[in-house]
């Protein structure tokens, strides 16, 4: 019966059946884990005489009367009379006049809504109703609400799991009873009937407990085999690298600038890592221009020191060129051999390459993923290092295994806390850059409405005059490269009519390699003045001499995203802008937040510019999305990653801060990923019971 599906087991159309299957539910067990997104406590009742307008109210009464209504412009209003023991009061709801033939007058019934009060009268808005029934579902109760999409309704799936719900019997247990002793964990089956439908709080309490538990534990589970089967591969290998401390000092004699405290520590991690007889599995975590790329650079430095090759892997190729282009200046004084290998390459440039890594006359190739998708055999890799690790997959890692193993360093901008780390990223162990490198001033960060849209223009034109320069991010096209370069090109047309007499340059990701290179060095030359830019330059670009970026329709992307993207600058000695500009129609008409910008922005007539440093603009167009404008403002008000990414783990949960596509995060569920104690107890509990089958050391 678990197994049996839906389509056999729910009267419904294969609408709903294909649907369903979209969201990948197809059986009955499918449907069960299928869980509720979040609950309306809808259990407290209350009577007509105590209906408040600022909140839900859940009435038991009676239909006195119902009418379908035709309004002037063509719409149809339902009108009931409802009414319970202390009085009565008119129910409206819109355009759903089969609710006439649904409810008649003398049912008793539930119904749950807000109130308005209009024309001098209260009136329940488009309330939820139910009939009233030994066992309700959907008012009356702790009612769950699932992710609706199209056809499929909250109210539509509790009708339908609600008779299936007996078959959770039959689920087997996946915690042993010694943990669920362990850890007071209910059994699974009940989880699954509760958290459908719930009795009370403490019980629902209860089954997000065992269900969160149950996902963060099976998360360390995985991750712990991964590490402790990554060190068992290369145990007998004992890849030991020595520290070069000699030759580490005469690298960072001639560096430009002395290492962070938070550098140094993650450099000292690291040799303490490639000293030990199995293979690092590291992952250096660090906010925009916190100086990963010179942390990796001696830990490559060192391990080449030591007899061995080294491999860089960036995730586009505009990213690679960049880091080997360093890294060339940087080792030219030490007689190390600098390749770069990506897709790009011509057959004859990868052979030559190809064989360089076989007999070692390459020490360090940089490049993208090519590196290891291409069939490259190495002479002797001892240390990988993944830049913008999350887009790179537990599968190359397999790849990379095949190479014996090496030392593996991943890094990552993500801001992601600790705790949060810990579990996604289980499987490595953690180093934080938790600091700025000295005398960064901070980026000023301004929404800028529509109408001062010509003015920020100016605003650019004049610090280009100045010498500096400038990224203008288009809007986000969610899944389509094709459609996000075309808007990206028309926004490129458009801006050449804007600064005739600037040098603009245009990247996407439908172009090709070449293209891509060619606009990104001649900006590097400061020979473009504004690079109109999809988000391909969103990570590791480092173009010191650019101190504005604008973003356009910047309430589409995450926080995440805006920070890295507003990573691109103040890594100058200028004073850094970032300036986001929303899509939305309200915002070109919201009057008061423009105001507030003009305050803040003015262009003299002598062209001088100034801009006060006041507080975030409090911009909020009525009709805007609250929880848009809360995320822009935190743009403004805040310049830490880190604080960012808590914040918009507040707003919007971490399953869309950290989109499976940004950053492998996982969609989870149940658990809460901001759950630090559960996360503590799942990891431990993992921990012990693998202990006894699978560690190492
Ligand atoms: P990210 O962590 O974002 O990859 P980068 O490694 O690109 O940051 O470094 C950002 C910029 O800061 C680079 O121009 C780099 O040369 C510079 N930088 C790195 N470390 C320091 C330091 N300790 N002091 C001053 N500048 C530094
Ligand atoms: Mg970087």
């Amino acid at each position: 019966m678990l197994n049996s599906y839906l389509s056999d087991t729910i009267k419904t159309t294969p609408a709903y059946i294909n649907k369903l299957r979209k969201l990948g539910i197809k059986t009955v067990k499918d449907f069960l884990f299928y869980f509720p997104r979040g609950y309306q406590d809808l259990s407290g009742l209350t009577t007509v005489a105590e209906i408040r307008t600022d909140e839900v109210n859940t009435l038991k009464g009676n239909i006195h009367s119902i009418v379908n209504i035709r309004t002037r412009t063509g719409k149809t209003l339902t009108k009931a009379i409802f009414g319970d023991e202390t009085g009565r009061i008119e129910v409206v709801w819109f355009n759903q006049k089969y609710l006439k033939n649904m409810i008649r007058a003398g049912d008793s019934v539930l119904l749950s809504g807000k109130a308005k009060f209009a024309f001098g009268k209260m009136a329940l808005m488009s309330p939820t109703y139910e009939p009233l029934k030994l066992d309700q579902l959907h008012t009356g109760r702790i009612v769950p609400v699932y992710h609706e999409s199209e056809i499929i309704t909250s109210k539509w799936i509790r009708s339908k799991i609600h008779p299936l719900i007996e078959n959770s019997e039959k689920i087997t247990d996946t915690l042993s009873s010694e943990l669920k002793e362990k850890y007071q964990l209910i059994d699974l089956k009940d989880a699954i009937k509760i958290i459908h439908f719930p009795k009370n709080q403490p019980d629902l309490e209860a089954a997000r407990k065992r269900l969160g538990f149950e996902e963060i534990f099976e998360l360390q589970i995985t991750a712990l085999k991964n590490k402790w089967e990554w060190r068992r591969a290369a145990e007998k290998k004992g890849l030991t690298i020595r520290i070069e401390k000699d030759c580490l000092k005469e690298i960072l004699d001639i560096l430009p600038f002395k290492l962070t405290d938070a550098q140094q520590q993650s450099v000292v991690d690291i040799l303490n890592d490639l000293k030990k007889p199995y293979p690092m599995m590291r992952l250096l975590e660090g906010d925009v221009g916190s100086g990963k790329t010179i942390v990796a650079a001696l830990a490559a430095f060192n391990v080449i020191k030591n007899g061995y090759q080294v491999a860089i892997m960036a995730p586009t190729e505009v990213l690679a060129k960049q880091h080997f282009k360093s890294l060339m200046t940087l080792f030219a004084k030490f007689n190390i051999r600098v390749d770069f290998l990506a897709g790009s390459l011509t057959a004859s440039e990868k052979k030559r390459i190809i064989m360089g890594l076989k007999t070692h006359t390459i020490d360090l190739i940089v490049g993208t993923h090519a590196i290891i998708q291409d069939k490259v055999d190495f002479a002797n890799l001892a240390l990988a290092i993944v830049d913008e690790q999350h887009r790179f997959g537990v599968k190359q890692r397999d790849i990379l295994a095949g190479y014996g193993t090496p030392h593996l360093l991943s890094m990552t901008a993500t801001p992601i806390p600790r705790t949060l780390a810990m579990t996604v990223y289980g499987d490595q162990d953690l180093t934080i850059i938790d600091e700025l490198p000295p005398g960064r001033k901070e980026i000023i960060t301004r929404i800028v409405p529509e109408i001062k849209r010509i003015d920020a223009y100016r605003w650019v034109e004049n610090n280009i005059l100045k010498g500096n320069q400038a990224y203008i991010i288009c809007p986000l096209v969610e899944d389509s490269d094709a459609i996000e370069a075309k808007s990206a090109t028309q926004e490129y047309e458009r801006l050449r009519l804007v600064f005739p007499n600037l040098n603009l340059g245009l990247l996407h990701g439908r172009m090709k390699q070449s293209g891509k290179d060619d606009i990104m060095s001649k900006f590097v030359k400061n020979e473009l003045h504004i690079l109109i830019s999809t988000t391909v330059i969103e990570v590791g670009i480092d173009v010191p001499n650019a101190n504005i970026i604008m973003i356009e329709g910047a309430e589409r992307f995450g926080l995440a995203q805006l920070h890295q993207l507003r990573g691109r600058v103040g890594r100058g000695k200028e004073q850094s802008y970032c300036f986001l500009f929303q899509s939305t129609a309200e915002s070109r008409t919201d009057k008061s937040s423009s105001d507030q910008f003009s305050k803040n922005l003015t262009v003299t007539a002598s062209g001088q510019i100034s801009l006060a440093a006041v507080a975030a603009p409090a911009s909020s167009p009525q009709k805007t999305n609250q929880q848009i404008t809360d995320r822009l403002k935190a743009m403004v008000n805040h310049t830490s990653g880190f604080k960012l990414a808590e914040i918009d783990l507040e707003l919007r949960g971490p399953g869309e801060v950290y989109g499976v596509r940004q950053s492998g995060i996982p969609d989870l569920k149940m658990a809460s990923l901001s759950d630090i104690e559960l996360i503590k107890l799942a990891r431990e509990a993992a921990e012990f019971s693998l202990s006894s089958s699978i560690k190492p050391f």
